[in-house]
Parts: structure tokens; C-alpha cells; sequence
């Protein structure tokens, strides 16, 4: 068996935190046309380091081609998304005071939906975003885009060449990159001496404590604690001088880092979060090897109850065509027999299967032709945005369901 070593501290990984088997790219969707062609598919694991306590994938040999496939995620797709972004950025210029001589960068930048609102505000600005396709959506609406992957190289240079930034923004970035430690370098090579980065990602606290096993795929390279994102900025000189808990993605933090000795003043909610994660076990390994079990009775009570629905003669249909969506299906063994087909709003989707799965992606306008007796929200987290926008189909009787992290009709 190949010897894991932490991606972080080097130390070798002897314990699993998940296996879910083997399953393709999640973002890897498929042409009706490929299906008579082979489909990839690689183990789904993560590992634990009982060093650091970094959850981490399995290395691949070839984790390059997870990123070639045909990334169909734009970001303004969503209307919470928009609202989210627009709302941090205003926070985020009151409270250090950005202005037109400021320069910010975000890391994984998209479709620009972020920056548009400094753009706005004539708040000098530079995306980076290594897809071809949200680059050139970003650059159309305006906003500078730099089409390339991040890390320390491209750090020092931006810093060589314009100067360090005041501002780095890093939202929902940080656990999908390789080699965290390049990638907080460049982080580091990049701010300015009294500059702050805010990196957005889900808090591996509550992924267990919610079981939401299907946040977990290939290109989600870590799973985050405060105390491991501490250890990891340390290295690089940084500290974390602030953090938020946002209800995104089921429960995330929003950490503000600075360098070890910059003048921002150390809130109470870093020592808050850190001793709650003590509290729960997250500095013993049990806390991470006894989450496979609850995995399988999560998987178990979903299937039951698509297979209740199927038994009863009642019609089903998903909603959102994302990632976790795919790890849970893939997961499960949910085929067509029990979920014919999931719609989407992103035209990019449309027409495409989901992979593994081999799902049908359909427009949003096939439920209200088909009018189906359950919608089964697969993105759980926008459940409350789906159920309103399908209320014509919810007032003639259609229950808008989730099944992670547990069975709920809305
Ligand atoms: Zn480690």
C-alpha cells in the first residue's frame, strides 16, 4: 500500500476519516454522446494526520486531470452567493478603510462576482482564476483577471511587480488547493506589512457534527479546523487575529489573518472557536475516526427513504446539479430508476448527465411541466432559496425535500 504523508507537516497518515469509495471528478459531467466511452473514477478517501490534524485526500498520481474537466460552476448563478459577496464587501471596506488607493486580490476569483462590487467602487483590484471560461466571463464585466493556478511563485511576483496587496480574499478557495503550505506562502508574499487576508471554508466542526459526508470530493483537498488553519499560518509568519462563523456551506468560518507582528488586535472569538473545537475532541484522533460509521446509517436513512417514495408510486425530481450533490448519489448508488432526472439553473449544465451517476440535467422550466410530487434539493444549503423559488409548484402540492445532512421536507 502507498505510504500517505501529510500534506502539511510531513508526518505519514494511518487513519481514515472517510472512505466513500470510488467516484469520477464531481465536477467532471458528462456529453450524452461520451457514454459509450469510459468514465474515470478515483478513491474518494480522506485521511487524517494524527500530527496536525489536517483531514486531507488521498494523493493521486494525476490529480492534474480532476481540473481539465469542463469546470461548468459560475458563481452569479446563485442569488444568495450575490448577496453574500456584496454584503462582504461593504463589510470589508468599512472596517479597513479601502479606498481608491487600495489593492485588492482575490484567489479563485470566478466570474468576477465578487470584485464587480469594488470595481464599482473604483477599489483598485486583480482576480486570479485559473478556468479559462469564468476568467473570460470576469474580464467581459470588467473586472482584471489574471487567468492562473495560485501560489508562491505568482506571490512574489505580483508583490515584485505591483506592490503588496492591502487585501486578499480567499472565499471558499482554501480547502480545494493542493499544497496548502505554496498556496499560504504566496499568501504570505503577496500582503503587505499591515495588509489582512480573509479566507472563507467550511468548518470541519460542524461537517461532523452534521454529517455532511457529501461536501467531501476529489477537488475538496482539506477539511478545516481553526487549530490546523492556525498551525498552517503559522508556518508562513501569519497569525489569525479574527474569525466569523457564517451559515454557509452548512457552517463555515471566516478567518482575518495578518502577519505575526501587524497592529491588528486579536478578537475574542479566535480563543472562543479554538477552545470549542478542544471541547468536542478535536485534538484527539477519535473525534475524526468514529465519523465513517455515521456515514453509512446517513447514506442508509436517504436511500430508504427515495426507496419509500418509489414504493408509494410518487414521482420524484432533484434540484442543483453540485458537486456534493454527486458525492452523495455516487455514494449511495442513486441511479435514474430512483431520481429520473435533476434540474439546473445554469445553462452551462443543461443537457449534460451527472457524472457517475449519468443523471439527466434539465432547465428549471421541466418542473413546472412535470410538476413532480417531491423535489429533492441536492444543494441543501440553498434549500430555503429553492423551496420559494418553486412556490407555484409548492402551493399545488409539491414537497421540496432535503436528504443530507438528514431527511427534512421544507
Ligand atoms: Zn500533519
Amino acid at each position: 500500500m502507498t505510504q500517505h504523508h501529510c500534506r502539511h507537516c510531513g508526518a505519514p497518515l494511518s487513519h481514515i476519516f472517510a472512505d466513500l469509495g470510488f467516484a469520477p471528478p464531481s465536477n467532471a459531467y458528462r456529453a450524452p454522446e461520451d457514454l459509450n466511452r469510459p468514465e474515470t473514477t478515483f478513491p474518494l478517501r480522506v485521511r487524517v494526520c494524527d500530527q496536525c490534524f489536517l483531514v486531507q485526500t488521498e494523493d493521486f498520481t494525476d490529480a492534474e486531470t480532476l481540473f481539465s474537466a469542463d469546470y461548468a460552476y459560475f458563481s452569479s448563478t446563485s442569488k444568495g452567493w450575490l448577496a453574500h459577496a456584496a454584503s462582504y464587501c461593504a463589510m470589508v471596506t468599512d472596517r479597513f478603510g479601502l479606498d481608491g488607493s487600495s489593492f485588492v486580490v482575490e484567489l479563485a476569483s470566478n466570474d468576477g462576482y465578487l470584485l464587480k462590487n469594488f470595481v464599482a467602487e473604483q477599489v483598485h483590484c486583480l482576480g486570479i482564476e485559473p478556468t479559462a471560461r469564468a476568467a473570460a466571463a470576469a474580464e467581459a464585466c470588467g473586472v482584471p483577471t489574471l487567468q492562473r493556478f495560485f501560489g508562491k511563485e505568482l506571490g512574489v511576483s505580483l508583490a515584485a511587480e505591483g506592490g503588496g496587496a492591502d487585501l486578499i480574499i480567499g472565499n471558499n478557495v482554501y480547502a480545494h488547493v493542493p499544497d496548502i503550505n505554496d498556496f499560504t506562502s504566496g499568501i504570505a508574499a503577496l500582503l503587505k506589512p499591515q495588509g489582512v487576508v480573509t479566507l472563507e471554508f467550511p468548518h470541519l466542526m460542524r461537517l461532523v457534527e452534521f454529517t455532511q459526508f457529501d461536501t467531501i470530493y476529489h477537488e475538496h483537498f482539506s477539511y478545516l479546523s481553526l487549530s490546523t488553519v492556525a498551525k498552517i499560518f503559522a508556518r508562513c509568519g501569519l497569525r489569525i487575529f479574527d474569525v466569523e462563523e457564517l451559515p454557509t456551506h452548512g457552517g463555515s468560518l471566516r478567518v482575518f489573518g495578518c502577519f505575526a507582528g501587524a497592529d491588528h488586535a486579536t478578537a475574542a472569538s479566535v480563543n472562543r472557536i479554538l477552545s470549542e473545537e478542544i471541547s468536542r475532541g478535536m485534538q484527539g484522533i477519535n473525534f475524526y475516526t468514529g465519523f465513517q460509521p455515521r456515514i453509512e446509517a446517513q447514506k442508509n436513512a436517504a436511500l430508504q427513504f427515495l426507496l419509500d417514495l418509489r414504493k408509494d408510486g410518487k414521482t420524484v425530481a432533484g434540484y442543483g446539479a453540485a458537486a456534493k450533490g454527486n458525492t452523495f448519489l455516487n455514494y449511495a448508488g442513486i441511479k435514474r430508476d430512483l431520481l429520473p432526472f435533476v434540474c439546473d439553473a445554469a445553462p452551462a449544465k443543461q443537457g449534460r448527465l451527472l457524472p457517475g451517476s449519468h443523471i439527466p440535467i434539465f432547465s428549471p422550466d421541466v418542473l413546472t411541466e412535470t410538476r413532480p410530487d417531491y423535489v429533492v434539493v441536492l444543494p441543501w444549503n440553498i434549500a430555503a432559496e429553492v423551496r420559494f423559488q418553486l412556490s407555484d409548484l409548492v402551493d399545488t402540492g409539491t414537497r421540496v425535500v432535503t436528504l443530507m445532512p438528514e431527511v427534512k421536507v421544507h
